[in-house]
Parts: C-alpha cells; structure tokens; sequence
C-alpha cells in the first residue's frame, strides 16, 4: 500500500531481517479481525509480527474522545464471532475503554494461536514484494517512532490492514482570541472549567451528536448552537435494532433495507434514493439533513438533541471573528452569527475518508500483500473487509471472486449521496457474491453482521427472495455499478480488474 519509490531509505540498508508467516501492519479492529481469520488457517505457533504506530492494539480506540459510545450494539462490534466477556443486556452501547478492553481480550486469545510480536510504536513506512530464488517473499520496513531507527523484516505474507485508520482531529484555527477553540478530546475537561461557556458543535454527524449529549449530560441547561452544514441523517437504531422480544417480528434486516435501496438505484438516481432512505429508515435532529455517514442514532438520543440545542443553523464556519461587540460566527453562507465571550467552539468536523494514501490493488502481483484500506475497499466498513478478505485471501480465492472494489474516500469526496447509495449498492452486491463463493460456516460466523441481531428465521426471511433472483439482481448491480464509474470516474470496478 505504500509507494516504494518514496520510501526514505533503501530496503537493502535495513538492520536486520527476521522471518514472519505473517505481518499484519495496523492493530485496530481491522487488523485484528485479519489476524483473527488467519488463525483458522496458520498452523498454531505460526510467526506473526504486529506493527502498530501506536502504544498499544485497539487503534483508534486507544485515544479517540472519551464519551464516544458505539452506534452499534457490543456484539456486532469484535473479532471473528468472539463474545464479549460480560452479560451486559445485548443493546447495550459499548463505551470507548470497553472497547479498547474488549479488543485487547480479543488479542489475548489470538497469542493463544500464534506465536505474536507485537511491535507498538512503530510506523510502517513501505512495504515491497519481492522474488527470491523464484518465490515470492514480502518486504516490511518499518521505523521506531521514538528513536527514529528502521528496520526491515522479510515476510511470506503481509496484510496491510490500517483500514480507516482514524486521525486525531485539531482545533479548528479561528482569529479571535475570546473563544475557546478545542476538540471533543478533553471537552469535559474544558466543560469543567468553563461551566457557563455557550457551546457551538461544529459538525452535524456521529461525532457532534455525541458531544452534544456529553455536554447536556454535564450541563442541561447550557447554550448549544449547532453549525451542521448540509446536515447529516441517521439510520434509525430502534428500526434496525428494535430491543425486546419485538425483534422476533418487527424491525427491518440491514440486508433487506440495502436490497431496498438497491432495486431503486438506476445508476443516476441516488438524490432520490438517499431521500428516500430518509423518509422510510432515518431519524435526524436535522429536519432538513441531506447526507447520511453510515450512522445509527435511536429517538431518544434524537429527541434529547433536539431538545438540548438552542439554535441549528445549516452552513459551514469560516471564522470566529472578533467583531466591534464581541465575537461572531462567520459563516461560509455569508452570515455573522454574535456568540458570547468564552464560547467554545467544539471541532466535530469529519476526518475520516480523507487521508490521502496511495491507491493500490488489494492483492500484490504476486500474492504476498493484502491491502485492507479505504482507497480499494469491498465494503464500507473495514472490518468487514478485513473479516472476509483475509479468509478468501487464505482460501486462494481472491483473484477469482467477482467482487466490486470502490475507493471510498474519492466517491465521497465526488458526492455525499454517491457514496452513499453506490456503498449500499456495493454491500449488498458483495454479500450476494461472498454468499456464492463461500461455504456458510464462514458467513454465518462473520460477528461483525448487523443482522445478528434477529434470529436465524428472520434472518433467512429477508435472504430469501434475493436468492430466489440472485443472478439477474447480481447482474443488474454490475451493470449499475459499471455505470456509476464511467460517471463519476471513481474506482469502482471488479476485483480482478486492479
Ligand atoms: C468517532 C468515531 C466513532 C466510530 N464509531 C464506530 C462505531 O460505533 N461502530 C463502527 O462499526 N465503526 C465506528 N467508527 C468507524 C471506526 O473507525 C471503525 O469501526 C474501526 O474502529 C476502524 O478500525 P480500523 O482498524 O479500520 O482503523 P483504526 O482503528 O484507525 O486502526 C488502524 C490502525 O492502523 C495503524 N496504522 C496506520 N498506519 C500505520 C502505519 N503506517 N504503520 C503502523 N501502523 C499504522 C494506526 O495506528 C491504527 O492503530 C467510528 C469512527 C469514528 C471516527
């Protein structure tokens, strides 16, 4: 996944060279729902080497803001099918050390498999597959982030799974100096001490919305003003994942929702389609949100929102400016909107699906690297890609599998509803093919399925007609995804064509 042009230093002056099966390079959830497939398939006590530029596994988990809380409920959020070593009731939203602790009992069983080197603090800066005596061998160097000491190790297989790799967001940089600018990490510690301070969240998606819970859990009755932009909508949580025994007759399957939207997209429609979504499976504190970001929100959490903020306002900030009477939101659309001083303006603007990594094909020419990253993806979420890539990956299957590839990061940075409707499309066009290509033991045991949720004869109920159609449907989210790439010009393409 990295350009070996540009790597900083030779790969022939490396330190030392030490032989891995394995070298899984990124320890979020993605890499180690890889590292947790690979186990079915490396004999026990396999080399593997672990490289996190991080302290420690859980990736963005470790260090993201503190009152984060999943979307989704804890079961669907592991590695492989793990359980979650607690009996907290199944909707119950799992927090961000919960997580953390979570992911690294998921790690803790891994070791039991594999003979792991786990190296933290470590950055992966180029990866090179290489041909010795006729076999294919991987290349991984990598540099103490600390020391700033590389070193090179040589590989049978690598899996670059950075995935999302999530980045720390800044302070937005504003001219006045009588506002506080700071970002949802350490915001209780900021609300502690500014405890009349108006609030303004910047960002209308999962991240402002859990903000402004967190403050109207400190504060009830503190001044929120939202600046959202376009707006962002939620899937409903109480459709998706209705609680109680409802479950077994109510609610909607993901699967059947995305089989929903897709038998409405024509490859041109997806404005349409993406309102559509809004009026039969979303929920907002935005009445008039035009973008979905793949998040759940539940009517309480909405109603709580809508209650708590003082003024919504759908534009984008420029500025906060000191003005002759005190400072003032400036407003992409023109506006100047007076705050009090001491306001703190809370950067919850989205960060995620903008790195600007090198596109590479998921899978080396010669087999050795298997790249799980946002740039050429299989499905919207990485760990879904990681679960199911790493074991076509392991079943030699994955030149053959007609899956579709879409680069993330440039569809949603061509259209908010693109990306939205063609990454729908794409799942469920994917699922349709991983169904077909492998045996049902492997997908009934993928635990990151959203629709684990419902037992197995709902389940099979929502799966049933689109097998009754499966290859003129298939054939019809070909055809459309083809056409959505010859549109928008954005990979979005076979996997064997990369
Ligand atoms: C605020 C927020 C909340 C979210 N909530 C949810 C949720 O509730 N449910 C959900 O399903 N998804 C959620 N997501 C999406 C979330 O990003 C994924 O669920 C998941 O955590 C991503 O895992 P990952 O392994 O792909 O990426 P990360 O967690 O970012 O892990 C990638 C790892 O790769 C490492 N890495 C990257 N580059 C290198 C390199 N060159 N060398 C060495 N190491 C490297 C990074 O240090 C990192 O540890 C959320 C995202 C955000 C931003």
């Amino acid at each position: 996944m990295f350009d070996t042009q540009a790597q900083p230093e030779p790969l022939a002056r490396a330190d030392s060279e030490i032989q891995y099966d394995l070298c899984v390079i990124g320890a979020g959830i993605a890499g180690l729902n890889a590292l947790y497939v690979a186990t079915e398939y490396l004999p026990k006590g396999a080399r593997v080497a672990l490289i996190d530029r991080r302290a420690r596994c859980g990736g963005m988990w470790n260090d993201t803001y503190d009152y984060v809380r999943l979307h989704q409920p804890h079961p669907m959020f592991t590695t492989g099918n793990r359980p979650w070593d607690w009996s907290k009731p199944s909707s119950y939203l799992a927090k961000r050390g919960e997580v953390r602790e979570h992911l690294g009992q998921c790690l803790g069983d891994i070791k039991g498999k594999l003979d792991i080197d786990e190296i933290y603090g470590a950055e992966v800066v180029g990866t090179q597959e290489v041909l010795e005596g006729g076999a294919a061998v991987a290349l991984v160097t990598y540099r103490d982030v600390a020391t700033g000491k590389s070193q090179t190790i040589r590989t049978k297989q690598v899996i670059d799974a950075i995935g999302i790799d999530v980045p720390q967001s800044a302070p937005l940089s504003v001219t006045s100096t009588s506002v506080l600018s700071t970002t949802p990490i350490g915001l209780r510690h900021d609300l502690s001490r500014n405890k009349d301070a108006h609030a303004v969240v910047v960002g209308g998606g999962k991240t402002g919305m859990d903000t402004i819970l967190a403050i109207l859990e400190e504060n009830p009755d503190r001044e929120i003003t939202l600046l959202c932009g376009k707006g962002t909508f939620f899937a409903s949580r109480d459709q998706f994942f209705p609680e109680g025994a409802s479950r077994y007759w109510s609610g909607s399957t993901i699967f059947q929702a995305f089989r929903d939207l897709s038998q409405r997209f024509d490859g041109t429609n997806e404005s349409d389609v993406n309102e559509y979504f809004k009026r039969t499976y979303a929920i907002s504190p935005t009445p008039e949100a035009q973008q979905f970001l793949f998040g759940l929100l539940s009517k309480d959490e909405c109603a709580r929102i809508e209650d708590g903020l003082s003024a919504i306002h759908y534009d984008y900030l420029e500025d906060v400016a000191d003005g002759p009477d005190g400072p003032e939101l400036v407003l992409r659309g023109g506006s100047r909107i007076p705050v009090p001083a001491g306001t703190m303006i809370i950067n919850c603007t989205g960060h995620v699906l903008r790195n600007n990594r090198p596109q590479v094909p998921i899978l080396s020419e010669h087999g050795t690297i298997l790249t799980i990253s946002t740039r050429a993806s299989i499905h919207f979420l990485s760990t879904v890609s990681a679960y199911f890539l790493t074991h076509l990956l392991y079943r030699r299957q994955l030149r053959d599998v007609p899956l579709y590839v879409i680069d993330h990061n440039q569809m949603m940075a061509h259209g908010r509803h693109i990306f939205h409707i063609g990454g729908v499309m794409q799942a469920y066009y994917n699922t349709l093919v991983l169904i077909d290509v492998l045996p049902m033991s492997v997908i009934l045991r993928c635990g990151l399925d959203f629709d684990r949720w419902y037992p197995m004869y709902r389940r099979m109920a929502s799966l049933a007609p689109a097998m009754i159609s499966k290859k003129s449907e298939m054939a019809r989210c070909r055809g459309i995804l083809d056409d959505v790439a010859q549109r928008t010009g954005v990979l979005c393409a076979p996997l064997s064509a990369g």
